[in-house]
């Protein structure tokens, strides 16, 4: 419990810490000492083993070796006495020497000097000098010794060298044990020349010490020493060191302190002898080689562990730095690509471990993202299939889905609508066959031929006949999509019912003829003018202008149609052509930039309108002459004074001539009166003439102050006769009216008419008559007022109507005729009035400001 809950984190909170490179040193020493301890148990035990094996076959070989030294030693003292026996200083000691064949006789001894026959061969480096040369006769008996030292000659050597021991033909070699001495004994046969047996050379050398170590030299003797055994009683006989392997005792008292190994020794003839050649190797000896190599091999070991580490280390070293670009490279890509602003490798510790807790991440991340892909893919899937339902079920269009073979695999509610048939009965059926009339069926095949073919417009369309469920024909516009889904063709078709388009089309068609057919002019001209149709009653007007579709409209009319373009208004102008008039409309369509041309011949209506302007001037002409009835007595008295006049002024100079006292001064004066009565008069009938005389309608300029200055002064009499003055209260400065002249007098004269005749039932001192003239909001105006008795709030609404009329004869016309002028004039006229107090009729008219250098003619007729 306590493993999992403290001491793993911490653990791996301080592996996570750790970076590679040291993580790798302390498991590569932790690995090198663990496998150096084992492999340093197994392999010393191995290497023991293997040094015993080697060391027993070492000392096997040495023991050999020492063995076959030892044997060569002794052959060269075979060699030695067969040189000394064949040396020609001893056949010549023989030849002539005869030994007494007394048995008893005692063998001559040479102790103190060497006898002449033997020569001094013994190098006492390589041989050890024998201890004694015996010399026999030919039957074996000894006959002469030398004695090299001190020792005599072992007893019984006489006896034992005998005819057994020696033989002619070879040189015989043995090892003898005499008393305690073990010997060396060769034999060799002296003969002389011929061949003939003289006698034996026997030489004697005790096996000692000195005689091992001479067999032994030039071998490493140092750690190893050798002896002589008996076979027997196992008894140490001679030793190269006596003083460590003291002769006489057992060789099984060394086997504790050294390694010995023997070899019997091979027999030499005649010998009796078990002998065993013994190599002694000291323990401590062994031991320290052993050690040697051990301590040597454990260096190995430490070495092959310390290059391990070494190893071991670099390679993960070189591992994590590797790591370390790849953790950089992931750091970069986890910021850029997968947008996690802090991925923790940049504090450094265990690569591996951050590798791995990034994979986990990444991996957890990858899930997430899968997830929520698949997620996201699954609601755009629902969604889309939602969509696709919605826009089957809305579509206002028929969607029909085929497969391959042209089988009905989809039928949205439009299409039931359309072939009034369901869904379920739909599907399945070929739609060619159940949907399409015979003649259609090729068309409609051509038609998803074309849609398989079309790669930059993947639709096929056309139009068709299509068979309703009643076997009612619909014309349709079919598009066809077709859709590659796994090898597998599908065909969407989307056809929309046309009967209704083609019946607006027809409707499209005849709205079209609208304008050919009107027997009204009807243009339509561009901005800049250009004809762009005209239908057929326009001919007249086409021919006028010398124009037709396509050309230009004349100058002036061009302006026309810039002019309603540019403001947007219709404008209305009249053309006459041969006596037709004709009115043009023209209306202007600014959002798309041209301009119809509505014409009408006026003609009819031009000349009811003469014809009425002639009746109203008649009308005026009879209400002028009724008015001049009024005023006629008024005229009369006028034109009597001048004529009274010219009548005195007359008489007076015709008195004056016939007397004959008249003086030409004076009759000049009176003639000069006469003439100026005469103009007078002639001014008053001129006035009224123009006051009766018929005047066609026109229209001049003129000034509505001098207007009412001259119609206040025609009714100068009537003034005088009420008794009253009229009082002008005018403008200051002319007030420019273009208007018929003898028409808004005659307005003005029934107002001061009526006025004046209101005027007469008061009395004389509150009689005023009053004329205001004025111009106000771009209008000239005037009012007449009286101090009449008024007239009635009733009776002012229909004061202008016709024959309305309190005047006993009073014919009820004045006022409307005066309101149909001032209207014919775009004017205005109206009453006000208080009841016993007065009456005030207004009257206005359009200002007409003169144009150029007329406007001081006020009479000046201007034609239209
Ligand atoms: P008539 O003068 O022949 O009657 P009008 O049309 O000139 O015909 O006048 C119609 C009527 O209006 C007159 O009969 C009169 O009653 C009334 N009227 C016109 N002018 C005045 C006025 N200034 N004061 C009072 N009544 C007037």
């Amino acid at each position: 419990m306590l493993n999992r809950v403290i001491i793993k984190p911490l653990l791996f909170k301080l592996l996570r810490r750790l970076p590679m490179p040291w993580i790798a040193i302390l498991i590569g020493l932790a690995a090198g000492i663990a496998i150096w301890s084992t492999l340093d148990q197994i392999q010393s035990r191995q290497v023991d083993k293997i040094f015993d094996q080697e060391l027993r076959v070492q000392l096997d070989l040495r023991a050999r070796e020492s063995l076959i030294r030892f044997d060569r030693h002794l052959s060269s003292y075979s060699a030695m006495t067969r040189l000394l026996a064949n040396h020609r200083r001893l056949s010549e000691y023989l030849e002539p020497l005869f030994w007494s064949e007394d048995e008893t006789v005692s063998p001559v001894v040479y102790k103190e000097f060497r006898p002449h026959w033997l020569p001094d061969f013994f190098e006492p480096d390589v041989l050890s000098p024998p201890s004694h040369v015996l010399l026999t006769d030919s039957q074996g008996r000894v006959r002469e010794i030398f004695q090299a030292g001190e020792v005599p000659a072992p007893g019984g050597i006489a006896t034992r060298v005998n005819a057994r021991f020696l033989d002619p033909s070879t040189t015989r070699s043995v090892i003898e044990r005499i008393g305690n001495q073990l010997y060396l004994i060769n034999s060799d046969a002296v003969e002389d020349a011929g061949g003939y047996g003289m006698g034996y050379l026997v030489v004697l050398v005790p096996i000692d010490e000195a005689f091992l170590a001479a067999s032994q030299r030039g071998l490493d003797v140092g750690r190893a020493a050798v002896a002589l055994v008996d076979g027997d009683d196992q008894r140490i006989v001679a030793s190269v060191d006596s003083a460590a392997l003291i002769p006489g005792s057992l060789l099984s008292d060394w086997n504790d302190t050294s390694v010995i190994t023997s070899q019997s020794l091979p027999e030499y003839e005649g010998s009796d002898s078990n002998l065993l050649f013994a190599t002694f190797v000291p323990h401590t000896v062994v031991e320290r080689m052993s050690r040697h190599v051990r301590i040597f091999e454990r260096r190995q070991r430490f070495i092959a562990a310390a290059v391990f580490v070494i190893v071991f280390t670099a390679v993960i070293y070189l591992v994590s730095s590797r790591l370390n670009k790849v953790l950089k490279r992931m750091t970069r890509f986890s910021q850029r690509a997968l947008g996690i602003a802090e991925p923790g490798f940049h504090r450094g510790g265990n690569q591996l471990l951050l590798l791995e807790e990034w994979i986990q991440h990444f991996t957890q991340l990858v899930l997430t993202a899968r997830e929520e892909m698949n997620r996201k893919h699954q609601a755009a899937m629902r969604e889309s299939e939602a969509l696709k339902a919605a826009m089957m079920e809305a579509s206002l269009d028929a969607i029909v889905t085929l497969n391959q073979a042209g089988q009905i695999i989809e039928f949205n509610p439009a299409a039931e609508r359309l072939f009034g048939l369901g869904r379920g009965k739909a599907i399945g059926e070929s739609f060619a066959e159940r949907f399409l009339p015979d003649v259609a069926r090729a068309a409609f095949k051509r038609l998803l031929d074309r849609s398989r073919h079309l790669h930059r417009e993947p639709l096929g369309r056309g139009e068709l006949l299509a068979l309703g469920s009643d076997g009612s024909e619909l014309p349709v516009e079919i598009s066809i999509a077709p859709i590659e889904l796994e090898a597998r063709r599908f065909y969407t078709l989307y056809i929309h019912d046309i009967s209704s388009r083609k019946q607006a089309e027809q409707e499209i068609k005849s709205l079209a003829r609208f304008a050919s057919e009107s027997p009204n002019p009807i243009m339509r001209v561009t901005a800049e003018g250009l004809i762009v149709y005209a239908n057929h009653a326009s001919r007249p007007l086409l021919l006028a202008w010398r124009a037709e579709p396509g050309v230009r409209l004349p100058e002036e009319w061009c302006d026309v149609v810039a002019l309603a373009l540019g403001t947007g208004q219709p404008l209305e102008r009249e053309l006459e052509i041969s006596g037709q008039v004709y009115s043009l409309l023209f209306a202007p369509i600014r959002d798309l930039g041209y301009l119809n041309i509505y014409a009408r011949d006026i003609t009819a209506v031009r000349r009811a309108e003469q014809e009425s302007r002639q009746h109203q001037a008649e009308l005026v002409h009879v209400c002028r002459l009724s008015t001049m009835g009024e005023v006629a007595t008024g005229m009369a008295h006028e034109l009597n004074q001048p004529l009274s006049a010219i009548v005195n002024y007359a008489n007076g100079c015709s008195r004056r001539l016939q007397g004959g006292s008249g003086q030409t001064a004076e009759l000049v004066g009176a003639m000069g009166q006469i003439t100026a009565q005469a103009q007078r008069a002639s001014e008053i009938i001129k006035r009224l003439r123009a006051l009766v005389g018929k005047q066609p309608p026109s229209r001049i300029q003129t000034d509505l102050n001098h207007l009412v200055r001259e119609v206040s002064s025609f009714l100068e009499f009537e003034t005088t006769r009420v008794g009253i003055q009229i009082e002008l209260d005018l403008a200051p400065e002319p007030i420019p009216i273009q208007v018929d002249l003898v028409q808004v007098e005659q307005v003005l004269l029934n107002l001061l008419g009526n006025a004046l005749d209101a005027l007469e039932d008061r009395p004389q001192d509150q009689r005023r008559l009053h004329i205001r003239t004025g111009i106000q909001d771009g209008d000239a105006w005037a009012v007449v007022e009286d101090t009449g008795p008024g007239i009635a709030p009733e009776r002012l609404a229909g004061l202008f109507d016709p024959f309305v009329t309190t005047k006993e004869g009073g014919m009820g016309m004045g006022l409307a005729i005066s309101q149909t002028i001032v209207e014919n004039h775009e004017g205005r006229i109206w009453a006000e009035s208080e009841l016993g107090r007065g009456a005030a009729f207004h009257m206005t008219l359009p200002l007409s400001l003169p144009t150029g250098e007329s406007d001081g003619g006020h009479t000046e007729r201007l034609d239209t």
